[in-house]
């Protein structure tokens, strides 16, 4: 029986990697131009780093970690999301000690244990930045804009942005109060998880997707409507900022995202044509994250993440093609023995020049090199024989347009060089 790879989980094949490459070479070109640096993290960590840095009440650490025992007891879980392990790193390196704030991004796959269906995988890839060390809002303004202008760049149009603020622990006490008594008198309308949540972290409720749960808290009192006047200056000074740079946006008061640790700013970016899966990028700030995972005080950050495969998929949804540019540069077709043992020169020397190059590993005949040549859509093929090699004289055939042109196989190189 053949084994086929864990439900889940997919190969990114080479009809695909070239893709993956072109998006992630531009978001690393966009992060540089924000001064964003990279970082990498361990695909596992403590399952406590995740317990604290996400939030027990989570739907994350609630039901979607893959978490498991190693050879020495040790209690590990594959990441579910990026910001823990960055802000773990933060604190482990001392980074706080460097002058602020710390621009990192990374790129790193992500494991979640849930109903695999299109842009939602058990192990799936997420492009994201954090920003450690300033509550300003001037860096969730930053980061909106360096995700809207990466999108854009790949060629999405039809983005919209939608933030809001989740307050902080000022405006939450008095809220928390009358969101509790809200949910008490509809505690019969609403699933277990929530009844759960409600005494614990009573905003996850919001965010429940079961939908009877949303039918039933139409007019549950939202956070923004509950501002301290700090948050709502910073939320009125992210909105100034935003206006600034002509960023469009609305407000969405439901969005309180997945995650715990998040205070003031959610945002999330939306494509309009996705269908189900519709969200790319989700982020935020997390003004107690440094300090809940044991790093010292007053060291807010703000980031997003965006879902890689979701934003595959919202690329092939607009007609965007990405061009795969690993296409051979030269074939090099060969006859006979003498030939066959030359062109490891050849090819040594072509490919010592950065000109890619390849030739016949299968002892195949010259039509059938020809026809391999062009199932790999080589630009050029130079066919080598006795008498090529003798006479120091080739044919060099371009094989987009069929022509071809007489060389010396000694300018071989020189000659592409200038083609290419
Ligand atoms: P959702 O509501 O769709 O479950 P989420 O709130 O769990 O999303 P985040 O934790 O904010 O998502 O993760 C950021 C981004 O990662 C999402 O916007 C999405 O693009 C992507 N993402 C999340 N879970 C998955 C998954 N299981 N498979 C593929 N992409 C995912
Ligand atoms: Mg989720």
């Amino acid at each position: 029986m053949a084994i086929n790879a864990p439900r889940g989980t997919k190969d990114i094949t080479s009809s695909d990697s070239y893709k993956w490459n072109y998006v992630e070479n531009k978001f690393k070109e966009l992060c540089k131009l924000y001064g964003y640096e990279e970082i990498r993290t361990p695909i596992f960590e403590n399952t406590e780093l995740f317990q604290r840095g996400v939030g027990d009440t989570t739907d994350i650490v609630q039901k979607e970690m893959y978490t498991f025992t190693d050879r020495g007891e040790r209690n590990l879980t594959l990441k579910p999301e990026g910001t823990a392990g960055v802000v773990r790193a933060f604190i482990e390196h001392k980074m706080f000690a460097d002058a602020q704030p710390t621009k990192l991004f990374y790129i790193t796959p992500c494991f979640r244990y849930e109903r695999p269906q299109s842009g939602r995988q058990r192990q799936f890839h997420q492009f994201g930045v954090e920003a450690i060390g300033s509550d300003s809002p001037s860096l969730d303004a930053e980061a909106i804009s360096l995700a809207m202008q990466f999108l854009n760049e790949l060629g999405l149009k039809d983005l919209s942005v939608s933030i809001n603020s989740v307050g902080c622990p000022v405006c939450r006490e008095p809220y928390n109060k009358l969101l509790k008594e809200y949910l008490e008198s509809k505690s019969d309308l609403l699933c277990d998880l929530c009844n759960e949540r409600r005494e614990k972290n009573p905003m996850r409720v919001i965010d429940c997707k079961v939908e009877t749960c949303q039918e039933n808290i139409k007019d549950i009192p939202l956070i923004a409507d509950h501002l301290c006047p700090d948050c709502q200056e910073h939320f009125d000074n992210l909105k100034k900022y935003l206006d600034e740079m002509e960023i469009k946006y609305t407000v969405d008061k439901k969005i309180v995202r997945g995650l715990d640790y998040y205070k003031r700013t959610a945002f999330e970016i939306i494509s309009n044509d996705l269908g189900a899966q519709s969200t790319v990028c989700g982020g935020g700030r997390y003004d107690g994250l440094v300090e809940q995972i044991g790093g010292p005080k007053g060291y807010s950050g703000v980031g997003f993440a965006i879902g890689a495969e979701r934003l595959l998929l919202t690329l092939e949804a607009n007609d965007i093609e990405i061009e795969n540019d690993n296409k051979i540069d030269i074939y090099v077709v060969t006859i006979g023995e003498l030939a066959k043992t030359k062109s490891f020169s050849i090819l040594k020397e072509l490919r010592e020049n950065h000109i890619s190059a390849d030739k016949d590993h299968l002892d195949r005949s010259l039509k059938a090199q020809f026809k391999y040549a062009n199932k790999i859509k080589s630009k050029y093929t130079v066919v080598i024989g006795d008498d090529e090699i003798n006479n120091d004289e080739v044919n060099l055939k371009n094989m987009e347009d069929s022509q071809q042109k007489t060389i010396k196989l000694s300018q071989l190189v020189d000659e592409l060089k200038s083609l290419l």
